[in-house]
């Protein structure tokens, strides 16, 4: 059974860091609650236990100081909503006020803190400010996959003030910790890694990383025609990171070394300019005419992807493999989300992650059909590059 199942928290006050930096439109409403609710059952079985439940968060960026577009008492309505609860708030995350809050809570009672980033100490990593969030709660619980990869006084601070017995992940986070640690450590093989997106800067140190434990990788989306230019091909108008080109041309012989077999898609669909109503066509991607550029896959590509999808027991996706915001430049991304529930449904163990893949799931309606969709996408991302994660170390490091 998990730790946090296996928890009884009846009479105990527990201070819970979720991420609950949901966007909101001008008229301050939720215009996307899959933060708040990728957490309530962390919050629900405390309150069954007869715990109390203080929940705190980062929300926006704020400057200077509390301010009204970022505080999150815009939350408490859809939070008693989502819980069928009346919620208490806190004005401050620290302080007298909330310390009394804190202390006359009831069993099953939800108090929500204000936005923790209202104080520049919490971004700081300061102890002292750690220090008088501690003292709201008797067992701290982290459920805050999303600001894992930050070193803030409530996500990892915090942790050093309350015994090994009184601090753990909740749900959600124990679920992500799980399956990513099942894919980057105790992998089936054979495992593909599926990367794609704008970028090959940003994913350099992940294939770096994957390069010493997936067997196959697969590279989709803009990045790939940066090695297609580092391998000599033309590639007329497409994206390309001229001071990369070198970084692709190593990564490429590091494979070889390793015997990781890199994928890159033989074919694109190209268009005559970045729009929706573009003039497209089929093209090898070693031969983009001049002024046409690569925006999505092509149906080669698609079939050598899919076949390596199939094959494989280990699968982790992060990144679109073309522009799937415009419905011309979608079918590789929606032939690769297809695959990977395919895979999944004959018993391969998937994982996506990353803001686009997820949306694109979403989007494609694959999310209930692959084994895991991260809520997290720049703690994803540092997980994979191999870092340690300061928000997980915190809680599995003592
Ligand atoms: P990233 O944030 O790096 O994962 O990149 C995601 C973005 O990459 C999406 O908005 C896609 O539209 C974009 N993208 C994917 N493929 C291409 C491409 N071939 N050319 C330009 N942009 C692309």
């Amino acid at each position: 059974m998990s730790r946090f199942n296996g928890y009884n928290f009846k009479d105990q006050k527990v201070l819970v860091r979720v991420d609950f930096n949901v966007p909101l439109n001008d008229k301050y409403e939720i215009t996307d609650d899959t933060r708040m609710t990728a957490t309530i059952a962390t919050i629900q079985k405390i309150i069954n236990d007869g715990g109390r439940v203080i929940l705190m968060s980062h929300f926006g960026r704020p400057k200077d100081g509390p301010a009204e577009k970022y505080s999150l008492k815009h939350l408490v309505k859809h939070l008693g909503s989502l819980l069928n609860k009346n919620i208490l708030f806190a004005d401050d995350s620290i302080g007298d006020k909330a310390k009394e809050l804190s202390d006359s809570m009831k069993a099953g009672d939800v108090l929500l803190l204000e936005n923790l980033r209202f104080h520049k100490e919490e971004e700081k990593g300061d102890e002292g400010f750690a220090k008088k969030l501690a003292i709201l709660g008797d067992v701290y619980v982290n459920d805050a996959f999303g600001t894992a990869h930050r070193a803030h006084a409530s996500t990892a601070v915090i942790a050093k003030f309350f015994p090994a017995d009184k601090k753990m992940f909740g749900l959600l986070m124990e679920g992500e910790v799980e399956s990513a640690e099942k894919v980057l450590h105790k992998s089936e093989k054979p495992f593909t890694a599926i990367l794609g997106g704008a970028k090959v800067s940003d994913k350099i140190l992940i294939i770096e990383n994957l390069l010493q434990r997936a067997d196959h990788i697969i590279i989709g989306g803009g990045m790939a025609y940066t090695f297609f230019k580092a391998m000599g091909g033309e590639i007329g108008n497409s994206l390309v990171e001229a001071e990369r080109i070198d970084t692709a041309k190593e990564l490429i012989t590091k494979a070889e070394a390793k015997g990781v077999k890199i994928h890159l898609p033989k074919d694109s669909i190209i268009a005559d300019k970045f729009d929706a109503n573009a003039n497209t066509k089929t093209a090898d991607n070693k031969s983009i005419p001049p002024g046409w550029m690569g925006l999505d896959i092509g149906p080669e590509a698609i079939s050598q992807f899919v076949d390596v999808i199939l094959q494989s027991k280990t699968l982790l996706w992060n990144g679109p493999m073309g522009v799937f915001e415009m419905e011309k430049f979608q079918a590789g991304t929606k032939a690769v989300a297809e695959a990977i529930a395919e895979a999944t449904q004959k018993g391969a163990f998937s994982l996506v992650g990353g803001g686009d893949s997820v949306a694109a799931v979403n989007q494609f309606g694959y999310n209930d059909k692959v084994s895991y969709v991260s809520t997290g996408g720049g703690a994803m991302l540092e997980y994979f590059e191999g870092k340690e994660l300061p928000g997980i170390a915190a809680i599995k490091n003592s």
